[in-house]
């Protein structure tokens, strides 16, 4: 016991820290507690997160424990990790994020993953692409960093996501790629050059959640991040049923449209894109086995 103490002075080091707030959030049923304190505590620190691990003994001020507490508190009430911390990697880069968008999620790195094969396989000089409602814009800036010929145009009805999106082009240094218009999905604004153009590539992580079930979506979900991303009227096809009926304006004969769905959409939205003349290429599943995005093509 003494040598115990001796060693670690009774004081709130980073490791203790961390092997404490893991299990309060463990306790409070946070996902991902270990990484989630680690999170927190570098933002306070204001260092990177893999620095914790060669600060371990290193004690933090007082002020630093205070913030980290409230950041802590705010947590286990459900505020999402990445809007404390502002930030979400996603496809293996980081996004700035605050509550007026999405927070990007593992199952849109299908869609990407997924896109970025098919610029592989189709091979152009240079790729129009199109992200309908892009929110944090993971999709547009991740498709245009890792594919320097991909040229895209980003829609989101909100300015407010527009603003986060617009900084994570900067960050990612690829704001001359992307053109981006306030729209309500597919709804361009007339006189926008684009209005007229017909893309190569549609991408879409539309909202899909059908209104009966907000209340069986988890808490930091429901309650802080922004509905017009989420809901998607009675059924949760609302957005679905608004593009099929505007795609063949837009997407260029054998050009590809990849969709996001939720689970167990895959039946009524394939069923939507056939009627609106497109062609089913794929129902793509994530690691879990479930399908969560739709690869379609129009026939010439
Ligand atoms: N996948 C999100 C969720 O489960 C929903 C995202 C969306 O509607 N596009 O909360």
């Amino acid at each position: 016991m003494a040598e115990q103490k001796a060693h670690d002075n009774g004081e709130w080091t980073i490791n203790r820290l961390l092997a404490w707030t893991r299990q309060y959030f463990e306790s409070h049923g946070i996902d991902e507690p270990r990484l989630s304190a680690e999170l927190l505590l570098a933002k306070v620190l204001d260092c990177p997160k893999i620095q914790l691990y060669t600060r371990f003994n290193e004690t933090p001020t007082n002020e630093q424990r205070t913030a980290f507490r409230e950041l802590v508190k705010a947590a286990v009430e459900h505020h999402p990790i990445a809007y404390l911390v502002g930030r979400k990697e996603f496809y293996s880069l980081d996004f700035l994020v605050t509550s007026d968008v999405l927070i990007p999620r593992p199952e849109t790195e299908l869609l990407v993953e997924h896109a970025l094969a098919w610029c592989d396989a189709n091979q152009h000089e240079e790729y129009h692409l199109l992200d309908v409602g892009t929110g944090s814009g993971c999709i547009a800036v991740t498709m245009t960093k890792r594919n320097p010929v991909v040229l895209a145009v980003a829609t989101d009805i909100s300015e407010a996501a527009l603003r986060v999106a617009r900084q994570n082009a900067e960050l990612h240094q690829v704001t001359k790629r992307i053109h981006w218009i306030q729209a309500d999905l597919l709804n361009l604004p007339p006189d926008d050059v684009n209005a007229n153009r017909l893309f190569d590539l549609i991408l879409s992580n539309p909202p899909y959640v059908a209104e009966k079930d907000r209340e069986s979506l988890p808490e930091n979900v429901r309650r802080y991040e922004p509905s017009a991303a989420l809901f998607s009227g009675d059924d949760g096809l609302d957005a679905y049923r608004r593009i099929a009926a505007d795609i063949r304006r837009h997407l260029r004969p054998h050009g590809a449209l990849l969709l996001e769905i939720g689970i167990d959409q895959a039946n009524d939205v394939e069923a939507l894109f056939a009627t609106a003349g497109l062609e089913l290429v794929a129902r793509h599943k994530d690691l879990a086995g479930i399908e969560r995005a739709l690869q379609f093509t129009l026939p010439a």
